[in-house]
């Protein structure tokens, strides 16, 4: 199974990882995160477009005329120029530090280790969360090793 995600949601999935589910939140951030939790191998497919957890969004309604987002759809934040751009940097920047680009594709292990390898520190990263979410996202990746470990061990012959 392959899910999309763009390269802040590929790290901020991590704080949802770690926090656990949040009520009523606006997106499906909670579903994803318990998705790749559930499932090791499930590929993840990196995009700057619309992607999972836009999917599920509250905010994202029909538009015709589509949006830089993709077509069909459009959101408050693809309506703010100041917010495109800061997404956009930031997307770069996670790019950059990963060493992939839009379009590759990773089984949730392997781009748990590339995140926790290339980035330790998300205060200078808001949309995947900042400062505020520094211990959750260090704590989802705990969580996760712990549970891939767990998988690893029950599959060793
Ligand atoms: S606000 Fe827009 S970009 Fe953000 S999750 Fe919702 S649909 Fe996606």
């Amino acid at each position: 199974m392959r899910i999309k995600l763009r390269p802040y949601h590929v790290t901020g999935i991590l704080t949802f990882i770690g926090s656990g589910p949040r009520r009523n939140h606006f997106n499906g951030a909670n579903e994803i995160a318990e998705k790749i939790k559930q499932n090791p191998e499930l590929e993840i497919e990196v995009t700057d477009r619309f992607d999972d957890i836009c999917a599920q969004c509250r905010r994202r309604v029909r538009d015709e005329n589509g949006c830089v987002w993709g077509p069909d759809y459009s959101c408050d934040s693809a309506r703010d120029p100041d917010i495109v751009e800061q997404v956009a940097a930031e997307n770069r920047k996670i790019l950059d530090a990963l060493g992939i680009d839009c379009g590759a594709v990773l089984q949730a292990r392997e781009w748990l280790e590339l995140v926790a390898r290339n980035i330790d520190d998300i205060g200078d990263y808001p949309n995947t969360g900042g400062r505020d979410e520094q211990g959750n996202f260090e704590k989802g990746i705990e969580v996760l090793r712990e549970i891939h470990r767990d998988w690893m061990a029950r599959r060793a012959p």
